[in-house]
């Protein structure tokens, strides 16, 4: 009788992999950390074969650990860090360069090349995204750029492309499938977002040969079966999934309008528009969830370079806080920030502002500010940070949203998501597993592997830890906001003055 379901959820800095039980409760998990290689300023790369060995450990030992039989588990699943590149010889398997990381900047210029000669809305028309290194094109172009013979090599079909989902999905086969799925390809900025496939202007454009591309299935569905030596039996693999849709999957937002955000080290915002992608005002990316079948769920992802963030330079940076979740206490012990306004924009604006020149700032210090009023203060920018980004998704959607499911490492902290709540009048969901990424991977290899129905039986196995609803007025809250655009605006303009 096969029972379980397995995730393996492939990130930034770790491998890890939960099995559950086919209700979707956890069994057993594990993780590991893996290198990070910084080999000259703004580079970031990792090395593609300990991504995969460490994943492949991580698997054995939950499974291990979760007392189970290899043979009884129905699916796996593959969620993952988005936008890495591995290129790999497709005779010997090797990469032929070190994967290069979404964080990695080395093609900055390039990407300013690109946008000064006006490419911008031709690429924004067909991705949903704008030009920036963060996404794979640029990054792959680099690779064949830089290592001798690899685009004639490519031509030739000799050397094959994948994100890290057709990677692992790659070596797990035993080399025998190259595939991905439209989430993770339409972070490439080489995919046609509305036709779903390739896009040939923009293989001609970075001079990507097709014959490295891997074929795109649908993300929940049969991708191939894993070779039995590997973990003990030959196990089906039947879903992929970018981390941030398998989580927004996971969160079990399958309807138009439903959204949740993920409070870690920065904050990810999506939000489900149904079958049809949106085009945003406000730069906002628009991307795919994921396909099921013939139908595709489109999202808008709207982002928060600094969110968590805030809370770790309190406590590394400044000393303030002896631990993340300290922030909690010390800030409930005041009953307001005293008037201090703490904008964590170390790294410039994000959405909707798209201001990298900005830098962060504290405003209404007096002689009474505590640290107690500067972690608070933290707190509200986190919330109000998000708090801006979803008034923009409501704004180019046009929807109303009925409440926002959250997770990620700052999201065990209740007042933050009572602030949350008052910022932006709605209910916010904590769900009861705030495994959210690998619990999406699962349900959606699950739900392949016809473990469940549908998708209202996903909905019905997930279950909410609890709920934080407004206690500001409507008044109170507009004046808050209207504080927080004020010193956002006096820090642009700063910014401006002493650029002059
Ligand atoms: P990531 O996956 O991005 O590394 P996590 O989801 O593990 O991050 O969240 C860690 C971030 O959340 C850190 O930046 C930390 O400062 C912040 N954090 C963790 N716990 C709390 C808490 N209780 N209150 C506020 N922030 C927290």
């Amino acid at each position: 009788m096969k029972r379980y379901l397995l995730a393996l959820d492939q990130g930034t800095t770790s491998s890890r992999c939960i099995v559950f039980d086919c209700k979707g409760k956890e069994m057993a998990r594990a993780g590991r950390e893996f290198r990070q290689y910084f080999p000259a300023e703004g580079f970031v790369e990792h090395d593609a074969e300990e991504i995969f060995e460490s994943q492949l450990a991580v698997t054995r030992e939950a499974i291990a650990r979760a007392a189970i039989d290899p043979t009884e588990i129905v699916a796996l699943g593959i969620t993952n860090q988005r936008e890495t590149v591995v290129v790999w010889d497709k005779t010997t398997g090797k990469p032929i360069h070190p994967a290069i990381v979404w964080q990695c900047r080395r093609t900055e210029s390039e990407c300013r090349r690109l946008n000064k000669a006006g490419l911008a809305p031709m690429i924004r028309e067909k991705t949903g995204l704008p030009i920036d290194p963060y996404f794979s094109a640029t990054k792959l172009a680099y690779i064949l750029d830089h290592v001798p013979d690899a685009r004639a090599r490519a031509r030739r079909g000799e050397l094959l492309f994948g994100t890290v989902d057709t990677w692992l999905i790659y070596k797990l086969t035993n080399g025998t499938v190259h595939v991905t799925d439209p989430s993770n390809a339409a972070r490439t900025m080489l995919f046609n977002i509305h036709t779903l496939s390739w896009d040939r202007e923009l293989l001609r454009l970075f001079d990507i040969p097709e014959a490295m591309l891997p074929r795109v299935l649908p993300s929940v569905g049969i991708f191939g079966k894993t070779s039995p030596e590997l973990l003990g039996a030959s196990i089906t693999i039947a879903s992929a999934a970018g981390d941030q849709q398998a989580a927004l999957f996971g969160q079990c937002c399958f309807g138009e309008g439903d959204a949740k955000n993920t409070y870690g080290t920065g904050g990810f915002l999506l939000m489900n528009t149904g079958e049809k992608p949106i085009r945003s005002k406000n730069g906002l990316l628009t991307t795919v969830g994921w396909q099921i079948g013939q139908k595709t769920a489109y999202v808008l992802e709207g982002s928060v370079f600094i969110c968590g963030a805030a809370i770790q330079w309190l406590r590394d940076g400044l000393g303030l806080l002896a631990s993340a979740k300290e922030s909690e206490e010390l800030a409930a012990s005041v009953e307001h920030c005293g008037g201090v306004q703490f904008l964590p924009s170390f790294v410039g604006l994000g959405t909707p502002h798209w201001d990298p020149t900005v830098r962060g700032a504290v405003f209404g210090i007096t002689r009474g500010t505590t640290r107690a009023h500067l972690v608070r203060a933290a707190l509200e920018a986190m919330a109000l940070q998000t708090a801006d980004v979803l008034s923009v998704m409501q704004e180019d959607t046009g929807l109303t949203l009925p409440s926002l499911r959250v997770d990620g490492g700052a999201a065990a902290n209740d007042l933050l998501l009572t602030m949350q709540s008052d910022f932006t009048g709605l209910s916010i969901i904590r769900p009861a597993s705030v495994e959210t990424t690998a619990r999406g991977a699962a349900m959606m290899a699950g739900l392949a592997a016809g473990i469940f129905a549908d998708l209202d039986e996903i909905t019905s196995l997930s279950a909410v830890d609890r709920s934080f609803f407004p206690t500001l007025s409507d008044s109170a809250r507009k004046k808050r906001l209207a504080d927080w655009h004020a010193a956002i605006d006096a820090a642009i303009a700063y910014s401006r003055a002493i650029t002059l």
